[in-house]
């Protein structure tokens, strides 16, 4: 059995940054897409609630929604690849009308706009830059890296 490996492209904003979503309080951020591709770590403290998680937590509805999206239709060709000779052998045969229809995944379902209601933040301890929501900065932000805590 062979991988069959995804890329599912998200969109980042202008400065390069990804949006995230914490699934334990279903607050959103921005990270820099870079430093979450190629980031040293494998656990990430939410900015908002402080807990942390599993990098592969943190993907928004939409994000996981596409890739969903992706893998089903990826499914349905190979249905149509493999079942598709075969009926066309079977209508070779005059007496027997053998048609295929399919459902078509919702293939306009698009990716979320990055939005830009964030506020750009640095945190020193890291040196990484975030975007939170202008509440969540004035309640105080944790550090994805570290987990400290800045006010
Ligand atoms: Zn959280
Ligand atoms: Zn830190």
């Amino acid at each position: 059995m062979s991988v069959v490996n995804f890329d599912i492209l998200i969109p980042l904003d202008s400065q390069g940054f990804m949006e995230l979503e914490c699934d334990y309080c279903k607050n959103r951020f921005m990270v820099l897409g870079d430093e979450f591709k190629n980031g040293d770590f494998l656990h990430m403290f939410c900015p908002v609630c402080g807990i942390p998680n599993h990098l592969n937590t943190f993907y928004t509805t939409e994000v996981i929604e596409k890739s969903h999206e992706i893998i089903s239709q990826w499914a349905i060709d190979q249905i149509q690849k493999t079942l598709g000779a075969s009926i066309k052998s079977l209508n070779k045969n005059k007496f027997i009308k053998v048609d295929m229809k399919i459902p078509k995944v919702n293939s306009n379902l698009e990716l979320y706009e990055a939005s830009n209601c964030y506020l750009k933040v640095n945190l020193e301890c890291c040196n990484i830059d975030l975007k939170i929501r202008e509440i969540d900065h004035l309640v105080g932000a944790y550090c994805p890296k570290c987990g400290g805590c800045h006010i």
